[in-house]
């Protein structure tokens, strides 16, 4: 096929083009970040496929990304010689937006121009910002491997529509030609350029090559301007940005890391790099976001980590190296011992993977110790004092998930929770206050979960506690049951629902009140029994307690039994 094909963007391209044109307008410059990350995604592809065909380098084995301008023509143009594209890919992979989940994206847009932002940033509609500065872009391709005579032409204005064709290419890999709106000229200028590589691509861990500018008189010593030569020079630092010395990277270069990887606009609120030495050896760069990404309740979409080896990049969200419930980390594992083609099945199987999956999981768990640690720290900045509420706000119910998933670190994970109770609203109690502020003789840590915070509140559940002025955690998350269903005892101190059973307060118990409760059961026991005759289908047994102070009567779920909140959850669920 040689002629000219015109084809329809799929409609939700269409509607995000018009999307990202207009509110990604006031960070226009993210652009060329976008495409020079495309560039080395397809390095980093034909790096992976060449593994099996070397013949894929052709003659050009160095991969590079090319970033050049022309002053009359108005057009900015990023190479790579990476893996390139099929006419068909082409079609498919700038015509659509393959990703699942595109409706759910588009679902959440706001019309906040901010927040929409921030959105598109997260999922990456990389190539199409560049119609933010360009009002017409040309991409040329030809793919590893394939004839110069199967090239590839693709010229859209990013309205409805672009236009295929099939070309002779010589080079392998793809040129994108952006054809500068009038107010977004700017651009054609190194040294604006080169601002912009360094501050979003300098980790880039191929070769960003700039043509040398040099000065140039005017006539007669009169003026003069900067004009380019043939020559190219690199303008990034070329290497990756873990591979480098701690002391080497600044605070800056590990946040503009973090949003590459992440495409989150938000900093990070912590993150920890460390070079891992021993039997297994690997480098991990892992980063707490500071906000949930949209999809954080998906537990299949479960990971956040790259996998590379030796530099070279293997795979994205490599679930086998952290365990789920920590799938909000991001960042980068750089293992030096495992095979390049290492698979995602193989990777379950791995001793080294799941030696740097324990390695990772204590790592993620300790920066969240000393996230919390600053909480009760006087020389911490108040900025530093909250981040493990913010931390936690985001991400504390995912957390939770690990008090059945994870045994090993259970009793750090216990740690790390925090909760909201009868004396302290803000969900910032945590189980070591708890158990500092117990009553003498309490032995349990009493816990009550409902729908919601308000109902757990006003449960007729929790009078005799008020009165007696013991504390009584508050738990609405949906998980809370669950999670805490596997949680016996905090530090030697049994965890006890007060919806289940007899809630026995031991010693708290006043001998009169007990003694009141049982005279009072013999003299109701025959109404008790027509009760227990009434209810037989519906309830185990009725008892008179001592538990209710104003309300007459109350539901509890038995001892051994599902508590009245799990038992709805379950019945939701359609169980
Ligand atoms: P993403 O990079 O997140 O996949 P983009 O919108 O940035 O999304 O790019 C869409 C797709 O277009 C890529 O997944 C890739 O298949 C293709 N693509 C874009 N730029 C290039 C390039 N320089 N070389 C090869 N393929 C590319
Ligand atoms: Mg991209």
């Amino acid at each position: 096929m040689s002629q000219k094909q015109t084809l329809s963007f799929q409609a939700e391209v269409a509607q995000l083009l018009h999307l990202v044109t207009h509110s990604l307008y006031s960070n226009k410059e993210i652009f060329l970040r976008e495409l020079i990350s495309n560039a080395s995604d397809a390095c980093d592809k034909l790096r992976f496929e060449a593994l099996d065909n070397n013949a894929l380098y052709e003659s050009a084995p160095s991969l590079e990304v090319r970033v050049s301008f022309d002053k009359a023509a108005k057009t900015l143009t990023i190479a790579d010689n990476g893996i390139g594209l099929s006419q068909q890919e082409a079609i498919d992979n700038l015509g659509t937006i393959a990703k699942s989940g595109t409706r759910e994206f588009m679902g959440k847009l706001s019309g906040d121009q901010k927040a929409d932002a921030q959105l598109i940033g997260q999922f990456g509609v990389g190539f199409y910002s560049g119609f933010i500065v360009a009002d017409k872009i040309t991409v040329e391709s030809r793919r590893a491997g394939a004839a110069p005579e199967d090239g590839v032409r693709w010229v859209s204005g990013g309205a409805g529509d672009f236009e295929v064709e099939t070309i002779t290419r010589e080079q392998r890999g793809t040129s994108v030609t952006l054809h500068l709106r009038d107010d977004a000229l700017d651009y054609l200028s190194t040294w604006k350029l080169k601002a912009i590589v360094a501050k979003y691509s300098d980790h880039i861990s191929l070769p960003i090559l700039m043509r040398k500018e040099e000065w140039k008189e005017g006539e007669d010593n009169k003026g003069g301007e900067m004009v380019l030569t043939d020559e190219w020079e690199t303008v990034n630092q070329a290497s990756a940005l873990w591979s480098r010395a701690k002391k080497d990277i600044t605070p800056e270069q590990y946040q503009e890391f973090y949003k590459q990887i992440s495409h989150d606009s938000e900093p990070p609120l912590a993150w920890s790099h460390n070079r891992v030495e021993g039997s297994t050896e690997y480098v991990q760069l892992l980063y707490i976001p500071s906000r949930a990404p949209f999809d954080l309740w998906n537990r299949d979409k479960a990971a956040g980590v790259r996998l590379y080896v030796k530099r070279v990049f293997i795979m994205d969200d490599a679930e086998a190296l952290l365990p789920v419930y920590l799938r909000f980390v991001k960042g980068v594992i750089d293992s030096a011992d495992l095979p390049l083609n290492v698979s995602r099945e193989l990777l379950q199987e791995s001793r080294d993977v799941k030696a740097i999956r324990d390695g990772s999981t204590k790592r993620v768990l300790s920066m969240l110790e000393d996230l919390a640690k600053l909480e009760k720290d006087e020389s911490a900045s108040e900025e530093d004092k909250g981040k493990y509420a913010k931390f936690y706000a985001e991400f504390g119910a995912v957390l939770k998930e690990g008090l059945g998933e994870d045994f090993a670190n259970q009793e750090r994970l216990c740690k790390l929770l925090r909760f909201s109770s009868t004396t302290t609203d803000a969900p910032t109690v945590s189980l070591a206050d708890y158990k500092a502020r117990m009553k003498e003789g309490q032995e349990a840590i009493y816990y009550i979960t409902a729908e919601t915070l308000a109902a757990a509140k006003s449960s007729p559940q929790l009078e005799v506690f008020r009165k007696k002025g013991i504390e009584v955690l508050l738990m609405a998350d949906r998980v809370d049951e669950w999670a805490l269903s596997h949680l016996q005892e905090f530090d030697g101190t049994p965890m006890q629902s007060v919806a289940k059973g007899a809630v026995d307060l031991g010693s708290l118990q006043d001998e009169a009140e007990k003694k009141a409760a049982e005279e009072a059961a013999e003299v109701f026991k025959p109404v008790l029994d027509k009760l227990k005759e009434a209810l037989k289908d519906k309830a185990q047994d009725v008892r008179v307690t001592s538990r209710l102070v104003d309300s007459p009567a109350c539901l509890v779920a038995s001892d051994g039994g599902m508590s009245t909140q799990l038992a709805r959850m379950l019945k939701q669920a359609g169980q």
